[in-house]
């Protein structure tokens, strides 16, 4: 570890600290376009991906092409400005994903995978600044220190990586514990480490809850983070009830950190690193699909990156007063949405619905296999199985004939356990269809 690491965290936590005091809402948008054209001056100068893009006119961020995560994945080596090969990279990545050894680093960068939201596989590239920078951001925005106390973590991932091992310190220890391992196998290590903070994604949380409800574990956390999946607000109040204290919300990606809640629960985007551009979704222009530029990413460029969320917009102001725009909800992935009769149904009308008329079950899924035809697994005790199906038919029923103007629709239920470890979990998704 480069010895620099922790005075740049310093310094990193003092810069944030310090910028966000002069921003307003004017202010900051002014800031970003000058922090845009000077990042694409100092680094993207060096991509040989971008450079061409680097002209003597000033700078204009319109005249790059937009990217998804196929055409990143294919250019990375161009992308990068150190000339990484990135089949290399990613062979490391992998290598270390499969003999579970996350200490590989090289010229001071870190490689990692991950499979972000898509569930292809993605790489990240950090280099030292980088990562001192994503741990003060941490440090400030999503774990509260106590000072003189050492906090300890639970963090249950997919893979353990430096990135996450960066934050360990007099002040926290993070103990990994692998996603893919049963949860009966980890829940007693659980118990025995008493974190004090609980990091997972919300499949995992929804097991935890279900644990201590159950008194098979016993554990008291003061703070739970919940990432990589979207957090309902069922699990969010259940998680509050049970454990009784708050829950952060981390939008985190392979693409940057991209946003967390603040103390009023409200969801910003970290305008301070990253430049959104909005591609709406609906005509009242409450719904867009992020497209982002992170400024402060050298290594690996993050540029005019479009994202397969869908984010709804807060209108109200956030009483915490910071002037970034604030999300109501991340509704989900764009294929998480159900496409009938050339009509969409988003997961989270579904879910509301759902849950006004019945919370008996453990977990669901509805997976749309076909045009018009919809697969409902359930999780739930058998006794009271048929009667779910007969409420969530109707329900869907109601949700399709409203939203997509159709009597047409062939739904098939399937009891089984619908969160498997180490998956992503979506109450939602649409699978290509098989006509
Ligand atoms: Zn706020």
């Amino acid at each position: 570890m480069s010895n620099m690491f922790k005075p740049y965290i310093i310094f990193y936590v003092i810069k944030f600290k310090l910028q966000r005091l002069r921003f307003t809402r004017t202010t900051l948008l002014k800031w970003q376009h000058k922090k845009l054209a000077q990042f694409a001056k100092k680094h993207l100068i060096k991509s040989p991906y971008y450079q061409n893009y680097i002209g003597v006119k000033p700078f204009n961020i319109n005249e790059i092409p937009i990217i998804d995560k196929l055409a990143f994945m294919e250019h990375m080596s161009q992308i990068n400005t150190l000339n990484i090969n990135s089949q290399q990279a990613m062979q490391e990545a992998l290598d270390a994903e499969l003999t579970r050894n996350f200490k590989n680093k090289k010229h001071g960068i870190t490689f990692g995978l991950s499979t972000g939201t898509t569930g292809k596989r993605g790489l990240f590239m950090l280099s030292t600044k980088e990562r001192a920078q994503w741990v003060a951001l941490v440090l400030l925005r999503v774990i509260k220190p106590i000072w003189f106390k050492k906090q300890h973590i639970a963090f249950f991932l997919r893979a353990n990586s430096a990135l996450y091992s960066s934050v360990n310190s007099f002040l926290f220890q993070f103990h990994y514990f692998d996603i893919f391992k049963p949860i009966d196998t980890l829940l007693p290590q659980l118990q025995k480490l008493q974190p004090n903070i609980l990091a997972a994604q919300p499949s995992v949380l929804i097991e935890i809850c279900k644990a201590q409800k159950h008194k098979l574990i016993n554990i008291k956390p003061t703070q739970i983070i919940s990432f990589a999946e979207v957090l309902t607000p069922e699990l969010k109040q259940g998680l509050i009830q049970t454990f009784k204290v708050p829950v952060k919300e981390v939008y985190q990606c392979t693409e940057g950190f991209l946003g967390v809640t603040c103390t009023h629960g409200t969801m910003h985007l970290n305008e301070d690193i990253i430049y959104i551009e909005k591609e709406w979704v609906n005509t009242e222009h409450t719904m867009f699909m992020p497209i982002v530029t992170d400024f402060t990413r050298s290594t690996q460029p993050i540029v005019r990156y479009r994202l397969n969320d869908v984010l709804e917009i807060n209108s109200l102001p956030c009483p915490c007063g910071l002037p970034f725009t604030s999300i109501k909800q991340i509704i989900g992935r764009s294929d998480d949405v159900l496409h009938i009769n050339n009509r969409t149904l988003n997961p989270d009308i579904i879910s509301r619905a759902i849950a006004l008329q019945t919370d008996a079950f453990i977990a669901y899924t509805i997976t749309q296999r076909g045009k018009h035809k919809l697969i409902v697994t359930i999780d739930a005790p058998s006794n009271i199985f048929p009667k779910l199906c007969s409420v969530i038919q109707i329900t869907l029923q109601q949700l399709i004939q409203i939203h997509c103007q159709t009597n047409t629709i062939d739904i098939e239920f399937v009891a089984d356990k619908v969160v498997q470890m180490g998956e992503k979990w979506r109450t939602v998704k649409r699978i290509v269809y098989e006509n």
